[in-house]
């Protein structure tokens, strides 16, 4: 009889604004199999609330739970802060990646774009998709650079620039500069000796099979280059496609400038962040900039994993913080998106994407699919309101249409009604049974 899991237990952490769950297949008293999905944080509720003081705490909640088995595995849904800087071991957060990295987890899973090789190797894949795949990869490297630079910006800010403007440049500019340490460290855990790195698209083996008996689980996104004409369109040579989001003007020309030039400069190894650039950047008003930031705020989503664990009967999906270009080639334009689409009807548990943002959860495409809404479908919110977005342009997060559905046609667990005093590591808990 084929071995698998009696049951699952879910703990969705209290992380502000950010993402942070752990999902433990309990096959017996003395075999429970933990997998970590993100742990990042871009701020904490409470004025008084350290990042350097609460993510340890988190840390060494989860070493508790997982004592003494460890971790089975840890996926880095994609590049953002609020994703990943929990994994960073330098004083930022408390070097709360160390405490993680400790509990050796044996699969590290993260998007393709994350693969190392693709900057360097270009034996990879066939010699043309192999320079398209470096040239994203160098253009997502590229975008991390124009990040910090318009947080540079926010962070000493022109006499004109509003404060509120200030606040969302500033979070979105933090957001996407890339998390170094905890990049390292990720990469760090892949390469130990016993543990595999899974770098996955759509369709791609997640490597968590061998070590889930009974588990099947689907990565339906992000694309590969292959798969997705719209991401091979990302390139940085044709500013209409690659910035298809973006109203226009000169933020938009200026972005896709200096992308590709970035990922120019990084694909010979010549250190970005060109003084030309910031120059530039610095004369741009603020709409402008915060169209930059946007924009990058977005590409960089839509290279989050979407898994879908199939256990007993039973359908979890957790989509990172996947946008629309993302969740489309799932169920609209890959050869198998009828079998997903069947898929994502029995959704039973669902991690709401991106925080509960207006275009992480399509309506038509996902939500309305799902067949268990009224009738049992648990949802798992991660957020933090007032920190992305406004509501005078219907940006909130998280959005309140969304958030009224999700309270009122499935039981939600969100993470706003954790108070970040009541434990240590404050979490909600949810054992999901055959
Ligand atoms: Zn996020």
């Amino acid at each position: 009889m084929a071995k698998r899991p009696k049951f699952i237990e879910i703990r969705t952490y209290q992380v502000g604004f950010g993402d942070c769950f752990l999902l433990s297949f309990v096959y017996g008293e003395k075999d429970k199999r933990h997998v970590l999905i993100d742990f990042g944080t871009t701020g904490l509720p409470g004025k008084t609330a350290k990042p350097s003081l609460h993510m340890p705490k988190i840390a060494n909640h989860i070493k508790g739970v997982c004592d003494p088995d460890g971790l089975t595995a840890v996926v880095a849904t994609h590049r953002h802060a609020d994703h990943i800087n929990g994994f960073g071991t330098d004083g930022r957060t408390g070097k709360s990646g160390t405490i993680i990295a400790n509990l050796k987890p044996r699969v590290v899973l993260q998007p393709w774009t994350e693969d190392p090789d693709a900057k360097r190797d270009a034996r990879a894949a066939t010699r043309d998709s192999s320079r398209s795949r470096k040239s994203v990869v160098a253009g997502l490297a590229a975008m991390n650079d124009v990040a910090r630079m318009v947080a540079d910006i926010a962070m000493k800010p022109p006499s004109w620039m509003s404060a509120s403007l200030q606040k969302e440049l500033m979070f979105l500019g933090q957001d996407n500069i890339a998390n170094k340490s905890a990049v390292e460290n990720l990469i760090a855990m892949g390469s130990r000796k016993g543990a595999t790195a899974v770098w996955a698209h759509h369709g791609s083996k997640s490597g968590l099979e061998r070590l889930l008996p009974g588990v099947k689980v689907h990565v339906l996104g992000p694309p590969d280059l292959k798969q997705s004409e719209k991401i091979r369109k990302m390139r940085s040579r044709d500013p209409d496609q690659f910035w298809h989001l973006v109203s226009g003007g000169a933020g938009k020309n200026l972005l896709a400038t200096g992308v590709a030039w970035g990922a120019k400069a990084q694909s010979r190894r010549v250190p970005p962040g060109a003084r030309w650039f910031r120059d530039r950047l610095e004369k741009l008003n603020g709409q402008q900039l915060l169209e930059i930031v946007r924009t990058l705020d977005q590409q960089m989503n839509n290279t989050s994993l979407i898994l879908l664990f199939d256990v007993f009967g039973k359908k979890l999906l957790f989509p990172g913080d996947a946008q629309i270009e993302n969740w489309s080639y799932a169920f609209d334009d890959a050869p198998d998106a009828e079998k997903t689409r069947a898929l994502l009807e029995e959704v039973d548990v669902y991690k709401v994407g991106h925080h509960g943002s207006l275009n992480a959860t399509p309506k038509k495409g996902l939500w309305e699919r799902f067949r268990k809404r009224d009738n049992g479908l648990l949802t798992l919110l991660s957020t933090m309101p007032g920190k992305h977005g406004n509501s005078r342009s219907k940006t909130e997060v998280p959005r309140t249409t969304l958030l009224k559905e999700l309270e009122e046609r499935s039981t939600l667990q969100n993470t706003v009604t954790l108070k970040m005093g009541d434990t240590t590591a404050p979490c909600h808990f949810v054992k999901v049974e055959p």
